[in-house]
This record gives C-alpha cells, structure tokens and sequence, in this order.
C-alpha cells in the first residue's frame, strides 16, 4: 500500500499538469518530502565512471557496490561516463530500478573543449576578446552536450601569479578584473541563455577558493595569504560568476589559513551562499573531502563527512565520506538534517533547471553526437580564437610577415611537427595527435619549408596520467639542424614545453625551454640570425636570452586543434596579431611572484646605498610585462582626458590611431592607482579594457566610465567601500606603457 502510494505521487508529480503548475522550487519541495535520509544522502554523492557498460554488469569489488548503490538511488551524479550510449544506459538503470527515479547529472572536465579543442585557457585569456572566448565555451557545450554531459566542471578562476604551478594554463592568469570579465565570458558560453536546452551545460566555477596562491607553486600546496588578497584578488572572479548564475562551485585541496577550503564554512556558507547568495551546489574537489583527514582536519573519513557537510561542501566527489557516513552523522546530531535538506534542493534545483526530470534522455542522441562532434563549425570557431590567442613579443625589423613567396624556409623543432602536444593538457575527450601541427599548417601556404627535428627532447609515450619525461641530454639531431639552417634564407624555430608538462600536478621549479632546446637554438642562431622563434608552452618561461637575441618571437602557447594553421596564417600576416599577455613572464625564477599590481614598498626607489628593495644579481623588472603585445601595425595614444564633472561617475576617454600600413587590433587597457587610502592599494590596477579594429592611419575614441564599482576595494572585513582622495588613471598598450593622468574623486 506505501508502495502504491509514493508510486501514485510520483507519477502525479512528473505528470505535465503538475509540472506547469508549480515552480522549481515547489517541485524540489515536493520531492524532497518523499525522500528517505539514505536517498537524500544518496543525492549528494558522486563517483567515477567505473563500469564499461557495454560491458557485464560488475560483479564484487568497488565496481559492484558502486553498482548496488546506483540501483538504490544512493548517487546522485557520475563524472567522466561519456557518450550518449553509456549514459543512457547508467540513466535507465537509476531512473527504472532506484525507488524514486531521480536522474543523474553526468560531469566531466570540459576545460578547452570535448572533440574539437580550443587553445588552452590561459592563451584565450591572452586574446582579451570577451565574445570570441564566450564562443570557444559555447562550441565546447555544443560538443558535450552531444556526449551526454551536463554538467563541466569549467570555469577554473582561479587567480595566480606563480608560473611554476602548472594549473596556470587553466586559468586566465594573473589579473582580477581580466579573470572576473572571462569568468563570466565562459559561464554564459556554456550555460547559454537557456540551461534546458540540451546543447547548454551547467558550468562550475572553480577552485573555491585561493588554490592558485599554493606556496612555491607546488601543486596541492599550503596557501596562506591575508584578507587584503582574498577579498580583493581571488574572490572577485569567483563573484562574478555567481551573478553570472553559475549554477555549481567547486571548492579545492588546499589549505587556506590553516583551514581546509573544503571544510571552510566562512568561504562556503558565509560568503558564497549568505552573502553573495549563491543557490546552485557545491562540489567538493576529487576526494577533498577524504583529504581531510590527511591534511589533520579530520580523525577519520566520519568525521570528514561532518565537517565538510556542515561547512557547506554540497556533493562529495569521490571520497565516499558522505554515502559511508552522512546518514549516521544525522543521527546521532552531528549534522542537522535541514543541513542536508538544503544540499540535496540546491543538487534537485539544478536537475530540474537541466530538464533532467521532463526527459532524464535528452542529452543522449547517437545522431547528435555525429553530427556535432568535430563540426566544421567548431573548427572555424576554434582556429578565430587559436588567432586571437597569438601574441607577438618582439618583432625587430619588421621580419614578420614572411612574404607568401618566401623561399628557403628552415622549420627546426620537434614541437614543429607534433600534432599532440598542442592539443595541451585537460583535453580528456579529444583524440590524441588530432591536431594541425605547425609545419602542417606551413605547408599549405608554401612548398619552399624543409625540416630537421633536432634532439628528441620528449618521451612520445606522454598522457595525462604520466610525468613527462625530458632528455637532457642527446645531442643528437642539432647538427642536422644546423646544416639546414645554413642554406636557408630564413630559421622558424618551434620550442617549448610539452601540453602535458602544465596542468594539475606539473609544477616546474624551472621555467627554461626543456631539455636541450636553448642549446638547439644557439646553436641554430650561430649560422643564421634571420630567426623566428615560436613558442609553444602553459605557462609563461623565463627566455632572457631569446628575447634579447632573437629578432622574432610569437608566443603560441597550445592552441589545440587549429594550432599549426592559427600560426602560419600569423607567420604569413594573414591574420595581425592582437593577444596580449594575460601573466606576466619573469626573467628568472627567483623572481617568482612577479605581477603588475604589486604594492610599493616604503622603499621603492633606488637609494644612494643599497638599502632599496630589489635584488642585488636580478633586475626588478618583468621580461615582458602584464598586457604586454605587438600587432604587425602601430598604435598611437593622444588625448588622455578625464572628465569628473558627472556626480557619480568619472568620464575617461582617450584617441587612439592606427599609425602603421595595415589593419590591426589593438586592447585598450586602463589601470587606475588610488594614491592613499585606508587599505594600501597596489601601483595599479586594470579596471577596463576595450578591443577596438582599426584600418591603417584610421582614428578612434576609445571611452571608459569609472563608477565606485571599479574605484572602490574591500577592507579587512569583506566590506565594499570606496573613498575619496587622488586617483590616477593610466590608458595605453599595456601596463607598462601609457598616457597618465590624475583626478579627485570626492
Ligand atoms: C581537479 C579538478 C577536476 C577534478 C575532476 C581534480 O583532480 O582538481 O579540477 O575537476 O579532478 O576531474
């Protein structure tokens, strides 16, 4: 008769009446009456793909009880199951055989697309063009959606100023305001407009929060840093995606301040949920929950599961802590039960906003999976943004472009001809060597191109799951290469890292060209100085001695699968690089943390002795500073003019000409400079940004519009506040090269 019963309200509760009548939360509401404790528990508990389901059904070990629990009811979502097959088959199995049929949401890490890659994160953020990065997330969707996915665990925000941690290439570097604007750029990109739409995916920003501060950017590291830099430089981002309705935040491994960020009930319930008030769902990180007790949080997996669930962790990926232990944890009072009540509403809430509960099914077309994986839509996509990607570091005697009739073309490198390693790192669904390697896409603008691969500096047997492996010391190949440059008219040299020497897990304590690659390029350079050097790397490198010698460098980071024709439609100009750098590149590692929006010190300026803060065997400065970048064109800034007569806003404009002979993009950056305040602020600021097109010797006026927003910061108790005094503001090319000018605010 009970049986009847659930059985007749759930037929009554998906039928479409009822799903006309009622609002979500009315919905989750109801359903959440019918659940038992094991079931709402079993809701915020996710594991890995375990089970090739075109396989037998598991029988023992882990695979079986995950089995058991599916059939239960007792999962709530699965991450890395992909294809509209498996998935149908995992959704059936929950949705005909557990009690109350509650679908699951099925996760993945869809970081720089699914079949068709899109460059690495951190070089779109070096494209500053909002609309073009929105679209990569858009195409990405597209392609996931099609598998089966509902749910990336995409964006990552976080902020970092450390080059040797590896997870830079997932982010969008090292600035706030740039990292806020894309943060939103890729939640609307894969949320769309309309999360029920089957080609739209719920996005999850992450690493909540301060992961990318891990101390010497050791991955997994302790982070301690002060409230001045969590409330003004690494929440920010996180916010913006909040009020760009992100509909899932992920916390992270770290310690911040002592406290596991998973177990942080400040970060978690404070602030994100109370104060900013985020009603989507938390996801711990894989296994941070378990973490704890190593981290000496916890004494056990039990006490785990309490602290995390009170501190506002929402799903537990991986760890098992909640599904082992929550229930007992209700009931014997550590963990109030409206606690979970209120996990498993944020977790149903996304579900019905996803259309799970109008059709568990709808992510799961064989006909959309062919037609939208690798579409040539996608690939047009990917290659627009793999161009705006490119930024152009140094570019002595005009030497680019090269001339479409160009002879004698030396391509040198083993980067030149791999079609794997730009694909980069957090690419799980595409296919290995799938990409347009550079001499690839050399050749079809030229036949006049001959190889020589020099030394072998990468194992070929790298993958996600394995350290790369660098030969330090076979020299074999250089002198190959030298023999060719000598009869070449012009060297383009290919080097870099390896895609999987960055991502999570690949600190570097060095930031040099691996291997034996410096020594191929001196030695290269010896016999031809008519040399273009192209980059291929996750992260910025410390290249004193190519920037200082070579007479042309573009950084290509990993561009993904259109990387080889991206970079020779720039080598050749049909495409005017446009991308600036979203981090700054250090000339050594000892410099490390060096970014734009330092503070000043009490000593910031050379003193007659040599009391002054600086090093005494290293420059201050940056190789190439933060916005820093070159067109094949020239830009010229006049007329800075600010303008403080509007009550509550400041009017900034500036004129910007296109002084060279061709077409060119050009990002406008303002930086603003609060001079005293009651919290030191840095040196500077960006707090806009515009990217403008211009046609040779053409004009444009360039406007910007401060508001308190943009003039104001958080005190040392996360109250917003701005105040009045001397403001300077800086316009130009990048954050070291600028019109300035100052202003009052009152
Ligand atoms: C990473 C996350 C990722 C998760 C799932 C973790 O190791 O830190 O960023 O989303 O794995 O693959």
């Amino acid at each position: 008769q009970c049986l009847l019963a659930v059985i007749l309200q759930i037929t009554l509760f998906n039928t479409k009446t009822m799903a006309q009548e009622k609002t979500i939360d009315q919905k989750v509401d109801s359903l959440l009456q019918l659940m038992t404790l094991e079931e709402k528990v079993g809701q915020m508990n996710q594991y890995n793909g375990f089970w090739d389901v075109t396989g037998p059904v598991p029988e023992g070990g882990n695979a079986a009880v995950k089995y058991e629990h599916l059939k239960k009811g007792w999962v709530g979502s699965m991450l890395n199951v992909v294809g509209a097959q498996e998935v149908r088959k995992l959704q059936k199995l929950v949705v005909e055989e557990s009690r109350l049929g509650i679908p699951l949401i099925f996760g993945f890490d869809v970081i720089h697309g699914y079949k068709t890659i899109a460059p690495i994160p951190l070089a779109e953020a070096a494209s500053w063009d909002l609309k073009a990065i929105e679209n990569s997330a858009r195409i990405a969707a597209d392609e996931a959606s099609a598998v089966g996915i509902n749910w990336t665990f995409a964006p990552m925000v976080d902020i970092s100023r450390d080059a040797r941690w590896g997870r830079v290439m997932e982010g969008a570097g090292e600035d706030t305001y740039l990292g806020s604007q894309i943060a939103k750029a890729r939640v609307v990109g894969f949320q769309g407009n309309d999360l029920s739409k089957p080609n739209t995916i719920a996005a999850c920003v992450k690493h909540f929060a301060a992961y990318g501060f891990a101390e010497a950017g050791k991955d997994y590291n302790t982070v301690d840093i002060g409230t001045t830099t969590l409330f003004n430089t690494v929440l920010p981002p996180f916010k913006a995606a909040v009020d760009a309705d992100v509909k899932t935040v992920m916390n992270g491994f770290n310690l911040l301040n002592g406290i596991p960020v998973t177990a942080d009930k400040f970060l978690q319930r404070d602030i994100l949920k109370s104060k900013w008030g985020f009603d989507g769902f938390v996801i711990s990180d894989w296994g941070s929950i378990g973490e704890l007790v190593p981290h000496g949080y916890a004494k056990d997996l039990s006490h785990a599961a309490d602290l995390a669930a009170n501190a506002g962790s929402d799903m537990d990926m991986e760890s098992t802590a909640y599904v082992s232990h929550l229930v007992e944890n209700v009931k014997n009072g550590n963990v109030d039960e409206s606690l979970v009540d209120d996990a498993v509403r944020r977790i149903l809430k996304v579900k019905f906003e996803l259309g799970l509960f109008d059709d568990p099914y709808r992510y799961c077309s064989e006909e959309r999976q062919k037609e939208r994986l690798n579409h040539k839509d996608h690939h047009a996509g990917v290659l627009e943004m793999a161009k705006k990607s490119i930024v152009l570091l140094k570019n002595t005697g005009n030497l680019l472009p090269l001339q479409k009739n160009q002879k004698n073309i030396a391509v040198i490198g083993e980067l030149a001809s791999d079609n794997n390693s730009p694909l980069g790192s957090w690419r799980l669904g595409s296919d290995d060597h799938s990409g347009i390697s550079v001499l690839e896409g050399l050749k079809k603008f030229t036949q006049n191109v001959s190889y020589a691969k020099g030394p072998q500096v990468f194992d070929s047997e790298v993958s996600f799951l394995n350290e790369v492996k660098v030969n330090e010391t076979d020299t074999s190949g250089i002198d190959e290469a030298v023999a060719l440059a000598k009869v070449s008219d012009v060297v383009i040299m290919v080097l870099g890292e390896h895609g999987f020497q960055s991502g999570e897990a690949r600190s570097r304590t060095q930031l040099n060209l691996p291997g034996l690659q410096q020594e191929l390029l001196k030695a290269v350079y010896e016999v031809n100085k008519n040399m273009v050097l192209v980059l291929m790397n996750g992260r910025p490198l410390t290249i004193e001695w190519e920037a200082e010698n070579i007479p042309a460098i573009l950084e290509a980071w990993q561009l993904g699968s259109q990387s080889g024709n991206a970079i020779a439609q720039v080598l050749f100009g049909e495409y005017n690089p446009s991308g600036k750098l979203p981090m700054t590149f250090p000339r050594s590692v000892g410099q490390i943390p060096l970014y734009y929006n330092h503070f000043s010190t009490g000593r910031p300026n050379s003193q007659p002795n040599v009391f002054w803060s600086h090093y005494s065997d290293e420059k201050n400065e940056p190789l190439f500073p933060f916005g820093y970048g070159l067109s094949y064109t020239t830009f010229d800034y006049t007329n800075l003019k600010v303008d403080t007569s509007d009550e509550s806003n400041i009017n900034v404009s500036v004129t910007v000409t296109n002084t060279g002979d061709l077409m060119g993009e050009e990002v406008i950056q303002l930086y603003i400079h609060d001079k005293v305040a009651s919290v030191v602020r840095p040196v500077k600021e960006l707090k806009g940004f515009k990217k403008i097109s211009l046609a040779p010797k053409a004009s444009q006026n360039v406007e910007f519009v401060l508001t308190d927003q943009e003039l104001g910061f958080y005190d040392q108790n996360y109250n917003f506040m701005t105040e009045p005094g001397e403001f300077e503001v800086m316009v130009g090319t990048s954050s070291q090269e600028y019109l300035q000018k100052t202003f009052i605010k009152n």
